[in-house]
């Protein structure tokens, strides 16, 4: 028998920027076949949990573990030839390459060198058409997480982060998004969606962990905490 898929898990984080505690006792789980999200107001923490679970920042406390093995200090390059993509807040494509190429980047720095995942990672993101051999600059913002999106599923990821993967999208493309994601958790992945839309989080994810001033402060499915998010959300 296969052993299980490996899932990611954040064990009583705490990071610090200065003297600054931006996560505080932080512990969650991402399991494959799963959509989980974390919510929660601006500054909650939310980016610098997912930076500590890719690799781009490192706690003062904690562990990040993908399965048995404890990757806390393991350098991001190092975190996506394990499994674990990612895409960025700020959007971040080379502008210079094409569609195409921008997508080859992330085969050649994913788990497993498969050139056919390229391919089938266009296709999956509408990306075949003629806009694969344009550059990116200059491309619509939501052709350009699709191509982010695209580069991340190349190189066979395990564990899919995602952090504000709406943010700019139109209502279509939102749908659009949620269709592949499900599809991709469906398959099997570990996605973890960090997201201000919660419309969309209510829609896609299994479990929902509300983030405040740097603490998980509820968790459960989104029927059952997605109120106490939106308290939150609330203007004072
Ligand atoms: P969120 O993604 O939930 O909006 P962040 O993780 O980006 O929250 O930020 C959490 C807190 O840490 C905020 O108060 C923010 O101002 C602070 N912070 C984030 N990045 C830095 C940084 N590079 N240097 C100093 N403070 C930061
Ligand atoms: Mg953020």
């Amino acid at each position: 028998e296969p052993p299980a898929p490996a899932v990611l898990e954040a064990r009583s984080l705490r990071a610090h920027y200065g003297g600054f505690v931006a996560l505080d006792d932080v512990s969650l789980t991402v399991p494959p076949g799963a959509v989980t999200a974390v919510v929660g107001p601006n500054g909650a923490g939310k980016s610098t949990l997912f930076h500590c679970l890719a690799g781009t920042h490192h706690p003062t406390r904690g562990r990040v573990l993908l399965g048995e093995r404890v990757i806390t200090r393991l350098p991001a390059h190092a975190r996506t030839r394990l499994g674990i993509a990612r895409t960025f807040q700020q959007l971040a494509v080379f502008p210079s390459l094409t569609v195409a190429d921008n997508v080859r980047v992330g085969a050649e720095q994913g788990r497993v060198p498969d050139p056919t995942a390229v391919e089938r990672a266009l296709r999956l993101l509408g990306l075949d058409g003629p806009v694969r051999a344009l550059p990116a600059a200059g491309l619509p913002t939501g052709t350009l997480r699709r191509v982010e999106l695209a580069r991340a599923l190349a190189g066979g990821p395990r564990v899919l982060l995602l952090d504000e993967p709406a943010a700019g999208l139109d209502t279509a493309e939102v749908a659009a998004l949620a269709r592949i994601l499900r599809a991709l958790a469906a398959d099997g992945t570990a996605l973890l969606v960090v997201e201000h839309d919660l419309d969309l989080v209510a829609d896609l994810a299994d479990t929902v962990h509300v983030m405040a001033a740097g603490r998980v402060v509820a968790s459960g499915p989104p029927g059952r905490v997605l109120d106490a998010a939106e308290a939150l959300e609330a203007p004072a």
